[in-house]
């Protein structure tokens, strides 16, 4: 849906990406230029944590769906992932790179704390450690801080290992083994996540393609790892074995999902299916498998939730290597049950929310 039939629904509620949420918070400070809104999904599990994106949004109508879209996507990552939190997320309207400041990270932050740790925040894009340092001067509902201030540093590593373990459980699901070497895959975007990602493709000698819209990154992580700049105008033609989407969400749409030629698709960016049940149905019939991003990219917030729980990082590297079961469980419930393999994720993520519903409120 563009953005101008989006304002033909009714303001909020009617959104179409809003999904039963709790609370919906829009946050603004004139003196800061600060214009933010926070959305819970939901807080069965625990308090509803999710990180904070910075982007430059066309209008007031997309970043609403942004966060509404995003904060439900961490209800079902959280829960499928084991975790005592609920979902949330939060938006800043504006161009982090010209807009962003400490003052008005700052306010942010006091927002965040109005919330009186319903909804505890962390980065995302246009994020970065630093803000969350900003951030946690004002409130302790944030995490993702800098390790020399006693958080548990950049998630964004342990995010590509744990969509290295799921596009590895894919792999194994497709081909019989997870061997990833000679594997022709396409690594779109290659920020934090997707760096690290090119890093563990590239030891495990996957033949590696790289795509990003900045050309100084694209130069540095090539020069790095010694990977092709993929030279073409439309990778979604191309012939490949993995598609890493690993940049924005909603790749996976009605313009692409009929060129895509990938047997499987696994990366970290989120909301890659634009329509879960309409795309999932359609990549189940054309055989390719989508490793569900909710699943397999939730390595970042594992990470975060040590700091909240006080496990070490042993313990985060196991529940992260722990992806590559579960993806493989889910992906087999899926095909026994003629489920897509986001219905078969979302079915267990549900049921267990659903339970602890029932467990609250004996
Ligand atoms: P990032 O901002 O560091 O990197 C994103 C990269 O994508 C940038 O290099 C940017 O130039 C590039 N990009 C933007 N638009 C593009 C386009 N149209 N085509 C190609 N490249 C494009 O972000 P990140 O932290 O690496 O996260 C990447 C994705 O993974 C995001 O969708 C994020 O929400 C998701 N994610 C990240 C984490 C985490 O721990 N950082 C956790 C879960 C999910």
């Amino acid at each position: 849906m563009d953005s101008k039939d989006l304002s033909k629904v009714d303001p909020v509620f009617g959104q179409a990406s809003f999904d039963n949420h709790e609370q919906i918070v829009f946050c603004n400070d004139k003196d800061t230029g600060l214009k933010a809104i926070i959305g819970i999904h939901n807080t069965v599990l625990g308090p509803a944590l999710g990180g904070t994106r910075m982007l430059p949004y066309k209008n007031e109508w997309e970043a609403l769906n942004d966060v509404l879209r995003l904060s439900r996507g961490m209800t079902f990552k959280s829960a499928i992932t084991g975790l005592n939190l609920g979902g949330g997320k939060a938006v800043i309207l504006g161009d982090p790179k010209t807009q962003k400041t400490p003052e008005l990270m700052k306010r942010f932050g006091e927002f965040v704390h109005s919330l009186n740790g319903k909804y505890i925040t962390a980065e995302d894009v246009g994020m970065h450690t630093e803000d969350m340092d900003i951030v946690r001067e004002v409130t302790p509902y944030v995490t993702g801080i800098s390790e020399s201030k006693g958080g548990a540093g950049s998630p964004s590593p342990i995010t590509a290992y744990g969509v290295f373990m799921g596009m590895k459980a894919a792999a194994q699901f497709k081909y019989g083994s997870n061997i990833l070497e000679d594997k022709k895959v396409f690594v779109q975007g290659i920020g934090s996540v997707g760096e690290a990602l090119v890093e563990h493709l590239v030891n495990e000698g996957a033949e590696v393609y790289i795509t990003d819209i900045n050309k100084e990154r694209l130069e540095f992580v090539s020069n790095k790892y010694h990977v092709a700049i993929y030279e073409g105008d439309d990778l979604y033609n191309e012939e490949m074995d993995i598609y890493a989407p690993c940049a924005l969400g909603a790749t996976v749409n009605d313009e692409t999902i009929y060129r895509l030629k990938a047997d499987i698709i696994a990366g970290a960016a989120n909301n890659q299916l634009v329509e879960e049940t309409k795309h999932g149905r359609i990549l189940q019939e054309r055989d390719i498998v989508y490793a569900p991003d909710f699943l397999i990219n939730a390595g970042g917030i594992i990470n975060v939730y040590a700091e909240l729980e006080d496990y070490d990082k042993q313990e985060i590297i196991r529940k992260t290597e722990n992806i590559y079961n579960t993806t493989l469980e889910i992906l087999d419930s899926a095909k026994a049950n003629n489920l897509t393999t986001f219905e078969a994720a979302y079915k267990i993520a549900s049921e267990r929310i659903e339970t602890r519903k029932r467990e609250n409120s004996k």
